[in-house]
């Protein structure tokens, strides 16, 4: 297939791409950290009990985020948008696609660069080692990471124009995620049905490869670079 014969591409992206640039899948950690999975610190539960705790944990992960870099996938999505209608839906929070250059992505479960106002929602970018838990720049207020908990629903706004990019577009690229994360997985479903050309890049298996025209079993960097290069 030539990825250039498509004319509106939408892209989903999971922890997959971002493994590569050394951040470690969220899901397939197994490390603990004082004794907590991090299931147990990604919630509005958690937080509620003991903000500091949450801060502290996601100080050490933004440190990681901000340090990696973005890779061979990231930048050849970006380069693709250049000359296509391009819409990336991730659900990473590293922004490593927009440090790339990609400029239209939606971030499906926030971002880990910013810290969200608990009373103006405004919303602070966080530094490398930034004092915790962070105050509001605006309103001195508590504030808490900008990302989507387990048990939240995703942003709507957000998730409403991934829908639209899913309906209208030709082809869907499925990068470095299993699928089970839901809602997002539905958006692949969505695409086919719709009449789409269902492409998927994935080392593994996954329910997703069950709808896929096309399955191509590699990391996304050299995945990518097969498809788009040759
Ligand atoms: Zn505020």
């Amino acid at each position: 297939m030539n990825v250039y014969s498509f004319k509106d591409i939408a892209v989903l992206t999971g922890a997959g791409i971002s493994t590569e640039s050394s951040i470690a899948s969220f899901r397939g950690q197994n490390g603990l950290w004082k004794n907590y999975r991090p299931e147990e610190l990604a919630t509005p539960q958690a937080f509620a009990k003991n903000p500091e705790l949450v801060w502290e944990w996601y100080a050490l992960r933004i440190n990681t985020v901000l340090k990696a870099k973005p890779n061979k996938a990231h930048y050849l999505l970006a380069d693709l948008e250049k000359t296509r209608k391009l819409t990336i839906a991730s659900q990473n929070v590293d922004q490593l696609h927009q440090r790339a250059g990609s400029k239209n992505v939606l971030e499906l479960h926030g971002n880990i660069s910013h810290s969200r106002c608990l009373q103006c929602a405004n919303l602070d970018k966080l530094k490398i080692d930034f004092k915790h838990p962070p105050k509001c720049s605006k309103c001195n207020e508590n504030t808490r990471p900008n990302v989507v908990w387990f048990g939240e629903s995703l942003p709507q706004n957000t998730f409403q124009k991934a829908i639209q990019a899913f309906q209208n577009c030709d082809l869907a690229m499925v990068i470095g995620t299993s699928g089970v994360v839901e809602p997002a997985a539905s958006l692949a479903n969505l695409a086919k049905s719709k009449g789409a050309f269902v492409l998927e890049i994935n080392p593994e298996l996954t329910p997703i490869s069950q709808i896929a025209n096309l399955s191509i079993r590699d990391i996304a960097s050299t995945g990518l670079d097969n498809l788009i290069n040759n």
